[in-house]
C-alpha cells in the first residue's frame, strides 16, 4: 500500500514545528510543506526585536537550516500557495496549477496584519508588520533623527518603538484606548511600560484615534487624529491586530468561526483535515472556553499534538497560555489571563525593574506576570492551578523552587 501522505499549509511557526515534530515522532511517509512567503519556516518574534534592531540577520531568524528538512525528506516548497482545498477528492490546489493529494492536511495558515481602513494608508511609509519583507521594508526606513509614529499600542507596536527610539529615533505612540496594551495585560503592566516608555523619550497619546495618513510629494508626512491633533512622521508602523487566515478553509466548507473551528485534538470538521497555530478557534479545558491566540507557544505546543494525531496519536491540546516581549531591558513573561476580582500579590519591587505579579483565585494561582523574573516566572508555569501560599510568593527571600516542591494540587 502506498505510504499515508501529509501535506501542510503554511510555514510559519506551526507549520514548521508539525513537519518536524511528524518525523521526531518516527511517522515515516511522506510530508510536503506548502509555504507562499519565498522562506523556510522562521519566527515572527525577532522580527519587531533583534532583527530589526540589526542584532540577528535572516539567518538566525530562521527556525530550522535547509539541511536540517534534506537529511529528512520533507519537502518544503517557499513560494507556493494553497489556492483551494477539495476536501472531498482529498486534494490541494497550488496556485502554480499543481495539484497534490493528501490523506492528512494540516492547516497552518496563520494570520494576517489588519490594516486601518483610513485616506493615506496606501503612502509610502506607512507599514504593517507581520513577515521578513515588512520587517527589512521597515528597518530601511528607521534612521537615526527620524520621527517614527507607532499606530497601536499593542506588543508588536510597543516593541518596535522600543527599538526605534533605542537607535535615536523620535517615537509617538498612538493608542486608540485609554491605556496600552489593553488587551493583554493587566492595567498596573500597561502603567509600567507607559512609565517606561516616556522614561525613553518615547511620546505616548492614548484615546488617540487615527483617521488619516497625510503625505507630500507621494510620501508620508503625518499622522491625524480625530481630536484634530497632527504627528509629523517620516514613518508609520501599523500594529492594529491580526485577522486569521480562514478563508482557505471557509471555502473547503470547513467550519470557521473567528478562526478555524477545531477540537481539543486539533482537528478541522473534516477528520482528514487538522488546523494549529493562530489561524485556529480551539477549546482549551483547562480554562474551560475556546480561544484565538496569537503566540508561539501556542503554535508550537498545537501544531506538535496535530502532528501526533494526524500519525494516528490522540493527543489532547490543553495548556494554560503563555506570551512574552522584550523591550529595551525588560523581558516580560505572562501565564494564564488575570481578572479583575483575583488577589494580586506582588514580588520584588517594579521601581527596581524586576518584579512578578502573582493572581490567586480562591487559593490556587490563576495567572502571573513577571517582569526580568525568568525563574519566578518558571516556577509559577509550575504553580498555575495548585494551591499557594500568598505570603511566600511575596516573600522575596522565600525559594521559590521549595514553593514548587511543597505546593499541593
Ligand atoms: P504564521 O506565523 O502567521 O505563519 C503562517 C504562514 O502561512 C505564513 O507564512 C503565511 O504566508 C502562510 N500561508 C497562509 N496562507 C497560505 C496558503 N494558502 N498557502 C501557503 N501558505 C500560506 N509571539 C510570541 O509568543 N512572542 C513574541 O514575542 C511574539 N512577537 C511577535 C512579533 C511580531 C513582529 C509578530 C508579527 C508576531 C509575534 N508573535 C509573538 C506572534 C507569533 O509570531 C505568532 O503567534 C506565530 O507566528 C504563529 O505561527 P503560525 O505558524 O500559526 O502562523
Amino acid at each position: 500500500p502506498r505510504a499515508m501522505s501529509v501535506v501542510i499549509v503554511g510555514g510559519g511557526h506551526a507549520g514548521g514545528q508539525a513537519a518536524a515534530s511528524l518525523r521526531q515522532d518516527g511517522y515515516a511517509g511522506p510530508v510536503l510543506l506548502l509555504a507562499e512567503e519565498p522562506h523556510l519556516p522562521y519566527q515572527r518574534p525577532p522580527l519587531s526585536k533583534q532583527y530589526l534592531a540589526g542584532e540577528w540577520g535572516l539567518d538566525r531568524v530562521r527556525l530550522r537550516p535547509a539541511a536540517f528538512y534534506q537529511d529528512r525528506d520533507i519537502d518544503v516548497r517557499p513560494g507556493a500557495r494553497a489556492a483551494g482545498i477539495d476536501a472531498a477528492a482529498r486534494t490541494v490546489l497550488c496556485e502554480d496549477g499543481a495539484t497534490v493529494r493528501y490523506q492528512r492536511l494540516l492547516l497552518a495558515t496563520g494570520a494576517r496584519a489588519r490594516t486601518l481602513d483610513v485616506p493615506g494608508a496606501e503612502l509610502p511609509g506607512v507599514h504593517s508588520l507581520r513577515t521578513v519583507a515588512d520587517a527589512a521594508a521597515i528597518k530601511a526606513e528607521l534612521e537615526p533623527g527620524g520621527r517614527l509614529a507607532v499606530v497601536g499600542g499593542g506588543y508588536i507596536g510597543l516593541e518596535v518603538a522600543a527599538v526605534a527610539a533605542s537607535m535615536g529615533l523620535s517615537v509617538t505612540v498612538l493608542e486608540m484606548e485609554a491605556r496600552l496594551l489593553k488587551r493583554v495585560a493587566t492595567p498596573a503592566m500597561s502603567a509600567f511600560y507607559e512609565r517606561t516608555h516616556r522614561q525613553r523619550g518615547v511620546a505616548v497619546r492614548t484615546g488617540a484615534e487615527v483617521v488619516a495618513f497625510a503625505g507630500a510629494g507621494g510620501r508620508l508626512t503625518a499622522v491625524e487624529c480625530a481630536n484634530g491633533e497632527r504627528v509629523a512622521a517620516d514613518v508609520a508602523v501599523v500594529g492594529v491586530g491580526v485577522a486569521p487566515n480562514v478563508e482557505l478553509a471557509a471555502a473547503a466548507g470547513l467550519a470557521c468561526d473567528d478562526g478555524i473551528v477545531v477540537d481539543e485534538h486539533a482537528r478541522t470538521s473534516d477528520p482528514n483535515i487538522y488546523a494549529a497555530g493562530d489561524c485556529t478557534n480551539h477549546p482549551n479545558p483547562i480554562l474551560g472556553r475556546r480561544l484565538r491566540l496569537e503566540s508561539v507557544p501556542n503554535a508550537m505546543e498545537q501544531s506538535r499534538v496535530a502532528a501526533a494525531n494526524m500519525a494516528g496519536a490522540r493527543r489532547t491540546y490543553a495548556a494554560v497560555p503563555w506570551f512574552w516581549s522584550d523591550q529595551y531591558d525588560l523581558k516580560l513573561q505572562m501565564a494564564g489571563f488575570p481578572e479583575a476580582q483575583d488577589e494580586a500579590v506582588v514580588r520584588g519591587d517594579p521601581a527596581e525593574r524586576r518584579f512578578a505579579t502573582f493572581y490567586l483565585r480562591r487559593g490556587r494561582l490563576a495567572a502571573a506576570e513577571a517582569v526580568n523574573c525568568p525563574r519566578e516566572f518558571m516556577a509559577a508555569r509550575q504553580l498555575l492551578g495548585k494551591r499557594v501560599d500568598g505570603r511566600k510568593l511575596a516573600d522575596s527571600t522565600a525559594d521559590m523552587q521549595a514553593l514548587v516542591a511543597s505546593a499541593s494540587a
